[in-house]
């Protein structure tokens, strides 16, 4: 048959490239043998998960750990399922979570010389080389239908044959050449497959980074390369991708394992050297007692707007993706409380071959624990970041008195002092504990233990003598003088030895104060909770609280 004549019917563009020039347009990049090329890949569906964040993070460790680059390639082959802005929303999140690519899709560097970088910009590449292998013998063009292929399916469930298109079921491999032209004259659509010259007989020795030496069983499939609406599938554009744009480290979904095979055939045909592979373990979490994936559609969690949105701290997520990757980070970390998580030296070979358990309290305990680490400054662009976000209008409004929420949250998250708040875990958690700094947010709960005459005893004995200049001592005197003119005692010891002789304490004329300042009976040091509020707010609030 004349492979060239056959070649151009199938592929009949006018404008492909050779195949040699490909190697000078992108040519191997100058690095250090060490520094390693990594990408995200993702396909633009607009659902960007934790499993993504995950593979991204030994990504992009495994790059700049290195000296090498971490760059975006888009595999957008398959159009339906693509989603407007999902390309931003990817790196957005990412961006978010601390992670930056070097190269790639829509990112603006001189790096950029690989691209383009979204796959169906690249139809052109791909076209040339299945071309090639059809001049060459190595492919061929398949007019089976789906329903001759379901066909074919259902007579190999049923004999209990492997399935797929190969040996005696590849119906197109042997098709004559008067039959080809013949189809293609009536104009039967067609794809174009691999013709496989590989043997289920021959086992390959193959070492992934993570799983370390496997076996895995040669090819022998012919596996569609390139589509009828002349988009190669994921097999071929990756294998042609992964080459040209040197990555060194492929870093992908243990689902791909199965197809290894296919992968490494098709870069001997083409004449590639394969990268190194690494198949991570998917994430899996304990459902009433067994393990199982993380789950799309049961799992809130896997989604990474739900960190977004509830207001994770980003370095927590991240800090707790990273004792999933490398075990050893956890103790690491200890030694290192305030290093950054890029000193430790991440290598993808230490990654855990079995699946990583995500336990949703450890994080909330790494998250409370970076959040009672950071700075008012610092803690302030957190909750403002969450604020802007998805906070409300109110939070917004508030947000905007940065100096007012800056002492605050020196008070209430205990920064500079010796007990650092520790529950927070989250920013929404921390905004809502500032709402009673804020009249139209202040809900009171006037819940007394005492009865009104009592109450507004205290709260008019306090106004009288409120001095806003007064540091805590004068301002706890002036607390305990209240304590004797509504029956309480002004000392604990005292009250303790006799409680029968008194109503209540000094503690009690504070909680009534508290009560009416901060409408809770529960709350941060008050003296200096009226010091923020000021003295207008607090006479105002100390007032509006007699019953
Ligand atoms: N587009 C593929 C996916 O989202 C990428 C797999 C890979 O990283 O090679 O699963």
């Amino acid at each position: 048959m004349d492979l060239k004549k056959l070649a151009a019917a199938l592929i009949p563009d006018g404008d492909l490239l050779p195949i040699e020039e490909y190697e000078n347009i992108y040519p191997e990049r100058e690095r250090s043998p060490k520094a390693e090329v990594t990408r995200l890949a993702p396909s633009p569906t607009g659902f960007i998960h934790l499993g993504n964040l995950y593979s991204a993070l030994a990504d992009e460790r495994s790059a700049h750990t290195t000296g090498g680059i971490f760059y975006l390639r888009i595999e957008d082959t398959d159009e339906k399922r693509k989603v407007d802005g999902a390309v931003e929303s990817v790196i957005r999140s990412l961006k978010y979570f601390g992670i930056d690519f070097d190269e790639g899709a829509e990112i603006d560097s001189p790096l950029n010389k690989y691209g383009p970088y979204y796959q169906r910009q690249r139809a052109k590449i791909y076209r040339a080389f299945v071309k090639d292998l059809i001049e060459r013998g190595y492919a061929y063009p398949c007019f089976c239908t789906e329903d001759e292929l379901n066909a074919v399916r259902e007579e190999q469930t049923a004999t209990k044959k492997t399935t797929g298109y190969y040996g005696e079921y590849a119906k197109c491999r042997n098709l004559s050449e008067d039959n080809i032209y013949k189809n293609l004259k009536e104009g039967k659509p067609f794809v174009i497959r691999l013709k496989s010259q590989g043997s289920i007989e021959n086992k390959i020795p193959f070492r992934d980074a993570i799983k370390g030496e496997v076996t895995v069983t040669e090819n022998d499939q012919d596996v569609v390369i390139l589509k009828s609406d002349g988009i190669p599938t994921y097999h071929f554009a990756h294998a042609i991708d992964d080459h040209f744009m040197r990555t060194t480290l492929v870093i992908r979904g243990e689902e791909w394992l199965s197809s290894l095979p296919v992968h490494l055939e098709l870069h001997k045909v083409l004449g590639f050297k394969p990268p190194r592979y690494a198949h991570t373990s998917s994430l899996m979490k304990m459902d009433g007692g067994t393990k199982r994936k993380l789950s799309k559609r049961k799992d809130p969690e896997l989604s990474l707007d739900y960190y977004r949105k509830a207001g994770y701290f980003p370095l927590a997520v991240v800090k707790y993706l990273m004792t999933l990757l490398n075990s050893d980070f956890e103790e690491w970390s200890l030694k290192n409380p305030d290093g950054d998580y890029r000193n430790f030296k991440f290598r993808i070979e230490k990654m855990s071959r079995s699946g990583a358990l995500f336990d949703l309290d450890k994080l909330n305990d790494v998250s409370r624990t970076e959040i009672s680490k950071l700075s008012a400054e610092d803690c302030y662009t957190f909750l403002n970041g969450w604020v802007e976000e998805c906070g409300t209008d109110a939070d917004k409004t508030h947000f905007k008195d940065k100096e007012y929420i800056i002492k605050i949250l020196e008070l209430i998250m205990g920064v500079g002092g010796k007990k650092r708040r520790k529950d927070i875990e989250r920013a929404e958690q921390g905004v809502r504990l500032i709402d009673y700094f804020f009249d139209d947010t202040f809900t009171p709960d006037y819940s007394y233990r005492f009865d009104a005459n009592t109450v507004n005893a205290v709260l008019d004995s306090f106004i009288k003598t409120y001095d806003p200049a007064d540091d805590n001592s004068a301002w706890f005197a002036k607390v305990k003088a209240i304590a004797p003119l509504v029956g309480f005692a002004s000392e604990m010891g005292e009250y303790k030895a006799n409680p029968e002789k008194y109503k209540g304490n000094v503690s009690d004329v504070a909680e009534i104060l508290r009560i009416a300042v901060t409408g809770m009976s529960n709350s941060p040091d008050l003296c200096s909770i009226m010091r923020i509020l000021g003295k207008d707010r607090t006479v105002a609030r100390l007032k509006a609280g007699k019953r």
